[in-house]
């Protein structure tokens, strides 16, 4: 894939992705392929994933060591069921996707997937057993096919098809002139934030991990996309172990359970109901973001 790139196409897609917050997470570890610390273990096995039960057991994670971002950090997601993770904005939401993708290790504690310690296996095993829906996708200066069929190189047109259909992005694509050849990115067709984010649904479908991580996008989309979007993410998300990264609060209210991160601990959980009702910080937090939605809508 490296050779794919003009050394200076690389460059500048390297410094806008940090630039805005490591955003594809997946795609920023293939090309850049990365960080010198994170090593495997000469003889370290690979994941065996069995149902996919993820589990933080008291982590404790910091960028620099006078900083603690996250201060003893637990809670299960059961196979096949969906985490919501929400908090004030810098709580450490994002750096628990991080952690779980193995981009970095935790400073104490562990984390484990079907009872393995995730920094004990290998880096590969562990990366192809999780999907990433990030905030904000990055498109490669290449046709819509290959950018729906990258991180599965031997997917064939039917599957590319059939994932594209599962993102509801088959229509879409249908519509253009050159359909599948279309040329996007940079230098080609600019698609829209929820486009962008049915193509990384697309991608998602075809690697078929047991285990995803939603980072739901900070910037909003119009509702009417949003809906859309949450109903195509529900069905992803259905049968694997899921965990969101909210932003927002609107599009977590079906979550199995909701933990509510404050400053680098888990400051309370439950479902949406039982949250509410208990009156914490998720109660006012929601309280909050209604009000501002309320204001939004005014406006409109
Ligand atoms: P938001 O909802 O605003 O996206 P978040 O809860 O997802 O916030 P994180 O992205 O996990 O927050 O960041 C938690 C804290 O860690 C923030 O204070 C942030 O400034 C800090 N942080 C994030 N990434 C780094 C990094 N690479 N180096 C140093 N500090 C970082």
């Amino acid at each position: 894939l490296m050779q794919l790139f003009r050394p200076l196409d690389l460059l500048g897609w390297v410094y806008r992705s940090i630039r805005q917050g490591l955003i594809d997470m997946e795609a920023m570890f293939e090309l850049v392929d990365t960080r010198a610390e994170i090593v495997d273990a000469p003889d370290a096995p690979s994941l065996q994933v069995g149902r996919g039960l993820v589990a933080f057991e008291d982590v404790h994670f910091a960028y620099e060591p006078e900083r603690p971002i996250l201060n003893g950090v637990s809670f299960a997601i059961p196979p096949g069921t969906t985490l919501a993770v929400v908090g004030p904005s810098g709580a450490g939401k994002s750096t628990l996707a991080r952690l779980l993708y193995r981009f970095y290790d935790p400073t104490g504690g562990d984390i484990r997937i079907d009872g393995q310690d995730i920094s004990k296996v290998t880096q590969g095993s562990l990366r192809a057993a999780i999907g990433i829906v990030p905030q904000d996708t990055v498109l490669f200066n290449d046709t819509i096919g290959y950018n729906i069929g990258y991180g599965r190189e031997a997917a064939s047109e039917s599957e590319i098809r059939g994932a594209a259909r599962g993102a509801a992005i088959d229509r879409f694509i249908a519509a253009l002139p050159q359909g599948y050849e279309s040329m996007v990115g940079e230098r080609g067709l600019k698609l829209s934030g929820g486009e962008k984010q049915r193509v990384a649904i697309a991608r998602t479908l075809l690697k078929d991990p047991p285990i995803l991580i939603l980072d739901e996008a900070t910037s909003a989309l119009d509702s009417r996309t949003e809906e859309a979007i949450q109903a195509t993410l529900d069905n992803v998300a259905e049968n694997r172990t899921t965990i969101i990264i909210a932003h927002r609060l609107s599009t977590i209210v079906n979550a199995d359970r909701i933990v509510v991160l404050d400053a680098g601990r888990v400051a309370e959980s439950g479902t949406h109901a039982e949250l509410l009702r208990a009156g914490g910080l998720y109660a006012e937090l929601w309280a909050r973001q209604a009000a501002e939605r309320a204001l939004e809508e005014a406006a409109e």
